[in-house]
């Protein structure tokens, strides 16, 4: 699979993908991650990327023609396995469902704004989807783009060591197509500061360990995530535990 980044600020990314999981799998090549720069797309001295918003109000946006003329070079053609998503605050929300439906296409185009954010018709004409990282304001869409491959990436086969973990965890579908967050873990020492480990959990008896995991992640999602709990709890079958 392919992601690209479509930038003002390319060096960005020296980081965020070179460590863990996701540097390991554009190491062996089972992602391709190409960041490319939005000003190569301007032709001016200045290699102008924004400009002021019509009606008048507080700072810049970036201007439409750069970011048509980069997506139509990167992509000449454009295809059902290709989404180019626009980073938004007032995107629809990032979740690990819509992480899945992008890890099933060939290849993504995050385009991350900056300044004041991008002109309506970039959302409108020439991105697929606008997406939210969450219900606050970043200064630039560079992060949120790091957290979309992050997610994505590591849900393609062979990204992440041991497949199952990508099954079992925080927001993976159970049985009923529903989501709730991972239990909590622990490793040695099985007391530190006083604290001890749950002893169910050092007993080595299978069916148990799984009841108590069942039931502490249920804990967990009600407590810090009442509405998830509720959610979830409404479709099933009998009261959660
Ligand atoms: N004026 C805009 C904020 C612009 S912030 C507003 O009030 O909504 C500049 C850029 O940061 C945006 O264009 C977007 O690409 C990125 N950004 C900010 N918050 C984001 C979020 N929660 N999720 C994804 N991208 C975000």
């Amino acid at each position: 699979m392919t992601f690209h980044v479509l930038t003002i600020f390319p060096e960005f990314f020296r980081g965020p993908f070179e460590h863990g999981v996701v540097g390991k799998a554009v190491e062996s090549g089972r992602i391709a991650i190409r960041i490319h720069n939005l000003r190569d797309w301007t032709y001016d001295r200045h290699r102008t990327v924004d400009d002021r918003p019509f009606g008048g109000g507080e700072g810049m946006l970036l201007k439409p023609e750069p970011l048509f003329e980069a997506v139509e070079s990167i992509w000449p053609e454009r295809g059902p396995g290709r989404r180019a998503v626009l980073m938004s605050a007032s995107g629809r929300l990032f979740d690990q469902e819509m992480a899945k439906r992008l890890a099933g296409m060939e290849e993504i185009l995050l385009i991350a704004g900056r300044y004041e954010g991008v002109d309506e018709r970039v959302a409108e004409h020439l991105a697929d989807e606008e997406i939210s990282i969450g219900d606050y304001v970043l200064s630039g869409g560079e992060l949120a783009a790091a957290v979309v491959v992050d997610a994505v990436a590591r849900l393609r086969e062979g990204v992440v060591g041991n497949q199952d973990s990508t099954r079992y965890e925080s927001f993976s579908s159970d049985e009923y197509g529903l989501n709730m967050l991972d239990c909590p873990q622990y490793t040695r020492p099985a007391e530190f500061r006083g604290w001890k480990v749950p002893d169910v959990l050092l007993n080595g008896n299978h069916a148990e360990i799984r009841k108590w995991r069942e039931a502490a992640a249920a804990e967990k999602t009600r407590r810090m995530r009442p509405e998830l709990a509720r959610r979830r709890a409404d479709s099933l079958p009998g009261p959660l535990e």
